[in-house]
């Protein structure tokens, strides 16, 4: 079978929408001719630098328009991008770029400290910083994207383990996109808001969206509720990437206003999102559709739109058309309402993990990539998530999700977040502990909280005791380590 190829994404797109805005960033608006010319500028400085088309690079890099340009400088150049994020500890980093066997580093002068901290850590490459590139020569521009070419590597954010790189093909961004505007579809004027990082698949996913759908993005550099309620009450922002956080702030800020009616889509993903805050999202009336999905994946693979909102209070919805889904027990396909590992399939999910074979092999089987989640399907094949595999707790044989016990502990009007792991325990097994941090100034104490906890929950997912911290261990995606607690208990408390 002959390979499979598109022509270069941007600059075919720049050739037929030239005059449309292609991005705004801090006020100024880039048409796609002009975000092509930037990139063709940039790419010859690359290659002034000594990047060439089979290279890898690492990019440290902000939500900036110079970023963004790099980006796809670095596509136009054939070279494999290593997606590194900047909220990481100048030793993760280190390890990630070792990791990746990255040749170059591409960065920029604001990550100054951060790269003099990694310097004694770095394996021997190249540092380039954008601000200090050569002046361009000449460069070989691709005029074809291959499917099959990796285009991204990007890490997990290593909520189980240490981060893996996934491997991401053109072809998996390619239809990571195709799926979501199948799913979402595309109006005239539509323009997405991009807060979520660049270096995460919530966002460089928006990037890959704007120049193969030909639609408006706005950058900003970091998340702010007002800027991001202004942009779409003003700024005719139709369309939004959030997390969970993210969304609690702009709906606080909201108040009592509501959004204009071309806002058509609030994305939401990341992570389990709390029943109370979609209930005050259906009283604003704001369009939700919930999402589950991950690096893997390249974004999201399966997404609840808003009409089930209510009705499937909870659900992640259904997969996106090019991607199909089971729930998987022991080997057999579990029936509906069975919980069981959540398993996926199509042509936007990676091929495997770099470098990395057994973990590769562990995870993907004819195909199918073996998520690590646990969920189930109901009746009408709506996906529920349960929770991650590795920190299920198994009590007496009883099956304990830490993020329902999460959830409930949560809504404690004292609590202002609350973490759940297992301890070993000799009758049960395991039972369930949980770690808490209350809203400051608020006095609350085990055994009342405890009581709360049994209006709702059985009594074996009751906690066998709490332990009152000051913060919860999170990684650089602000994911809570649930694996962290228990290690690190005297330093949580
Ligand atoms: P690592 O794989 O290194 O442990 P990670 O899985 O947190 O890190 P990501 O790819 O950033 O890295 O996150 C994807 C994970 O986020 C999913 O596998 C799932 O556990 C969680 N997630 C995403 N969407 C949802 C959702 N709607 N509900 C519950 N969990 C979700
Ligand atoms: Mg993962």
């Amino acid at each position: 079978m002959a390979e499979e190829k598109l022509p270069n994404w941007l600059k075919n797109r720049a050739h037929l929408s030239p005059d449309r805005p292609a991005i705004e960033f801090e006020g100024q608006t880039y048409s796609f001719l002009e975000l092509h010319t930037l990139t063709e500028k940039m790419a010859r400085r690359l290659a002034s630098a000594g990047l060439m088309a089979g290279d890898s690079c690492a990019v440290l890099l902000r939500n900036h328009i110079d970023g963004v340009v790099a980006i796809h400088a670095l596509f136009y150049l054939g070279v494999k991008i290593v997606m590194l994020n900047n909220k990481l500890t100048a030793k993760e980093l280190s390890w990630q770029i070792e990791d990746s066997g990255a040749s170059y580093l591409l960065s920029e002068g604001s990550f100054a400290s951060k790269l003099d901290d990694m310097a004694g850590n770095l394996p021997e490459l190249p540092l380039l910083l954008i601000e200090q590139l050569p002046n361009g020569g000449t460069a070989e521009i691709l005029q074809e994207f291959y499917l099959e070419d990796t285009a991204t590597i990007m890490y997990t954010s290593g909520t189980t383990g240490n981060p893996k790189g996934v491997i991401q093909s053109f072809g998996n961004h390619w239809w990571s996109a195709v799926g979501s505007v199948l799913n979402l579809g595309l109006h005239e004027g539509d323009t997405w808001y991009c807060a979520v990082p660049i270096f995460h698949i919530s966002g460089l996913s928006i990037l890959m969206k704007s120049v193969i759908y030909g639609m408006k993005v706005v950058l900003a550099e970091r998340f702010d509720e007002r800027e991001a309620n202004r942009a779409i009450q003003e700024n005719g922002v139709t369309i939004i990437s959030v997390v969970t956080t993210m969304l609690n702030r702009m709906v606080h800020d909201l108040k009592e206003a509501s959004y204009p009616d071309d806002f058509r889509c609030m994305l939401l993903g990341g992570g389990p999102a709390p029943i109370h805050l979609l209930e005050a999202c259906k009283e604003k009336k704001i369009p939700v559709y919930q999402s589950y999905g991950m690096t893997e994946t390249s974004s999201q693979i399966v997404t609840l739109a808003p009409e089930y909102s209510m009705t499937k209070i909870g659900s992640a919805g259904k997969p996106l058309f090019p991607s199909q889904l089971r729930i998987e027990q022991d080997g057999k396909a579990s029936g509906p309402g069975e919980a069981g590992e959540i398993v996926v399939s199509g042509p936007n999910v990676t091929k495997g993990y770099f470098n990395r074979l057994d973990a590769t092999q562990q995870a993907i089987s004819d195909g199918w990539l073996y998520t690590g989640d646990l969920g189930y399907l109901d009746e009408d094949g709506f996906l529920y998530v349960l929770d991650r595999r590795s920190d299920l707790i198994i009590s007496g044989g009883e099956n304990v999700y830490p993020a329902e016990i999460e959830n409930v502990l949560g809504k404690h009007p004292d609590v202002f977040e609350a973490g759940v792991t297992g301890t070993e325990d000799e009758k049960w097994g395991q039972v369930p502990l949980a770690f808490v941090v209350l809203h400051q100034g608020a006095e609350l104490s085990e055994s009342d909280l405890l009581d709360y906890c049994r209006q709702s929950l059985a009594s074996y997912k009751i906690p066998r005791s709490v332990i009152f911290c000051k913060s919860l261990p999170r990684n650089g995606a602000s994911k809570l380590l649930r694996r962290e607690l228990k290690k690190g208990m005297e330093e949580w408390q």
